[in-house]
């Protein structure tokens, strides 16, 4: 069978009318990966024995009449979030061969949906990148077009769903990771809200911006996966209590009267590519015959957003990093004392972007920089919170590109971290404030590639942005 074009909605339909078993369908999702894996570069770990497995469970599920809409499809996960029993490198060989003892709080829920795991996804190391040539198994290649970049940093899960080895991912973005692959490979990804899921289990890069949600094919599979994945949790502290929506319920309810806010920031950009700019602002006119309104904005902080990401988040990750000593998981290098085991093991285990982290981190909040650094960072973090609460008091959502261009060619960036950085420029200021962020595939340049556009709404209100990105994937 082929696994072209399913999504969570069809491939649960197909399982539920018998056309195909779970079996069936992830012993072609198995295959598709053997042939594609060796090209694409999605996945570092393969679980063809145990996806058998649970499949097998899962044809049980629905014969018994208990399946739910999850049960029975085939999944994959980035490999910075731990699985239980299955090897989690997060892209990096000081994990080398590290099997968690536990279970990411959300894939926990997810598997217990009956959903199959297929693996672990290739990424930049720990998250730290924007195109996923930043990771120690190899660089992965988009899918609709092999020279270019997947995006990052979740470019694995993204290339493997667009190249239907598996119906959806699971990936963390603390600025970008999912929305910037998802509009790079032409798929639908949110970003939830801080707080709206447990990220219980995920390797921690920023604790105070990362967060988990789900990469597909549709608006309407990631609202389904929210349903599964949101909610509070108390393995995660950060975790809201407020009730989780019928998501899918509200998708198809119309949008006419609503606010639509359109940044000058966002499309007045120096490096926004004219080919996007153009997509997006078409598709952002089309609201208007659906009755929305739009109203032009300003987010006057957007332009520190960058550096204040690349302040904050570097100096939370050489915090993080500092467990990782590489003793019992990955490459360690023997040395003359204690201090150089460390020091050769981390030399070795971490890619260059990791060890760049760290420096700056380890800088921004040494005993004299914190001030001018660290400090003045967080401040400057809640004018950009407060930028986007003014405005949300005007408007119910935000529409700006996800990424200033398209996906670029493998090699074009990698030796230039600051043209990296900039590649996040409409991803980091929404990251930053904690709200939510969902990237919808609106079109294709010229030469082929995927445009997304990024629908922003004010925090935990999820439920709203991903009903205005249904209705903007819907319009012809
Ligand atoms: N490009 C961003 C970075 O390198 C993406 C990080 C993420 O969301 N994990 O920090």
């Amino acid at each position: 069978m082929e696994t072209h074009e399913l999504t969570i909605t069809k491939a649960a339909e197909g399982l539920k009318n018998k056309e195909f078993s779970a079996v069936e369908l992830a012993t072609a999702c198995l295959k598709r990966i053997e042939e594609r894996n060796p090209v694409i570069n999605g996945f570092i770990t393969v679980c063809t024995e145990s996806a058998l497995e649970e499949a097998r469970k899962a044809d049980e599920r629905i014969a018994a009449g208990s399946a739910s809409p999850l049960t029975g499809v085939p999944f994959a996960v980035k490999d910075a979030i731990c699985v239980k029993d299955v090897r989690s490198t997060g892209s990096a060989k000081i994990l080398d061969t590290y099997v968690p003892a536990h279970e990411a709080t959300v894939i926990q829920k997810i598997r217990q949906q009956g959903s199959v795991l297929l693996g672990k996804n290739n990424c930049d190391a720990f998250g730290h990148g924007a195109s996923n040539e930043n990771s120690m198994y190899g660089p992965v290649r988009n899918p609709h077009d092999e020279t270019k970049v997947a995006g990052g940093s979740s470019g694995g899960s993204a290339a493997a769903v667009a190249d239907n080895q598996c119906i959806f991912a699971i990936a963390e973005d603390t600025g970008g990771s999912i929305r910037q692959p998802a509009s790079f490979c032409g798929l639908a990804g949110l970003r939830p809200s801080y707080g709206r899921n447990s990220r219980y289990g995920i390797m921690p890069m920023a604790s105070s911006l990362d967060t988990v949600g789900p990469l597909a094919k549709t608006v309407e599979d990631v609202a389904l996966l929210m349903e599964v994945m949101a909610g509070n949790d108390p393995m995660d502290p950060t975790t809201v209590s407020d009730p989780v929506p019928a998501y899918t319920h509200h998708l198809r309810k119309e949008i006419k009267g609503l606010k639509v806010g359109v940044p000058k920031e966002y499309f007045e950009t120096e490096g926004l590519d004219g080919e996007t700019k153009q997509i997006v602002e078409e598709k952002i006119l089309q609201l208007k015959t659906l009755g929305c309104e739009l109203v032009p904005i300003s987010l006057p902080y957007t332009k520190y957003a960058i550096a204040v990401y690349y302040i904050i988040v570097p100096s939370e990750d050489s915090s993080n990093l500092g467990r990782l000593d590489g003793i019992r998981y990955g490459v360690r290098k023997e040395g003359e004392n204690l201090f150089d085991v460390y020091g050769n093991t981390r030399a070795e285990g971490f890619p260059e972007e990791v060890k760049r982290r760290i420096m700056i981190g380890t800088y921004a909040l040494s005993a004299g920089y914190y001030d001018a650094y660290y400090r003045k960072a967080q401040k400057v973090r809640t004018l950009i919170m407060q930028d986007f609460e003014r405005v949300f008091r005007e408007v119910d959502v935000i529409a700006t590109p996800t990424s200033p261009f398209p996906a670029f060619p493998i090699g074009e960036k990698s030796d230039d971290p600051l043209q990296m950085y900039l590649a996040d420029a409409f991803a980091v200021g929404p990251s930053v404030a904690g709200i939510p962020g969902l990237s919808v595939p609106v079109g294709f340049t010229k030469a082929g590639l995927p445009v997304g556009l990024q629908v922003l709404g004010p925090r935990l209100q999820e439920e709203r942005v991903l009903r205005v990105g249904y209705h903007i994937e819907h319009l012809s």
